[in-house]
Order: structure tokens, then C-alpha cells, then sequence
């Protein structure tokens, strides 16, 4: 099938400019958006020059805006719970 060296990485811009890679492998998109540490950060696939590119398919886009929704709706609960919260003043 030739798709082994696929896969993706989390990135953010730096001020627009620079776009910056999370750095790992990521095998689906699920665990790439899960990566996204950042607001306004997306998920590219990796050519296998390890170039960037868009997700320019049709379900890969489709999977990464269902993930990214899932991921807001979840963020409540995410709050570290080994850490004080300053929300309670
Ligand atoms: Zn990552």
C-alpha cells in the first residue's frame, strides 16, 4: 500500500513566520491533535522527505476538525489535578 512512512506531527506558528514541528511520529491524527499543546496549533502530514504538507484530503481534514471539537469539549477536565488552581480566589 506504500503508506509506512506516512504520518504526522503537531505544529504551531511562532509569530506567524516560523512554523515549528512537535517533533515526533505520529501515526493517526487522533494522537497528532491530542499533541497540539498550543492555541492555533494544527496538525500537517509528513512527506516522506519529512516535508510538511496540508492536510489536503478531504477525511484527513474531516478527522482532524472531529478530533480537534472532541478535544475543546474535554478541555474542563484536563485541569492538572497535582497543581493549585488560581480560579478559586
Ligand atoms: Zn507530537
Amino acid at each position: 500500500m506504500g503508506k509506512a512512512k506516512k504520518y504526522y506531527e503537531a505544529v504551531f506558528t511562532d509569530s506567524g513566520t516560523c512554523m515549528i514541528g512537535c517533533g515526533h511520529k505520529h501515526q493517526n491524527i487522533t494522537t497528532a491533535t491530542a499533541c497540539i499543546s498550543q492555541p492555533g496549533g494544527y496538525v500537517v502530514g509528513v512527506n516522506r522527505w519529512g516535508k510538511f504538507r496540508q492536510l489536503n484530503d478531504e477525511e484527513e481534514e474531516a478527522e482532524f476538525q472531529r478530533v480537534m471539537f472532541d478535544h475543546d469539549k474535554r478541555r474542563d477536565s484536563k485541569v492538572p489535578l497535582g497543581l493549585p488552581h488560581a480560579k478559586n480566589v
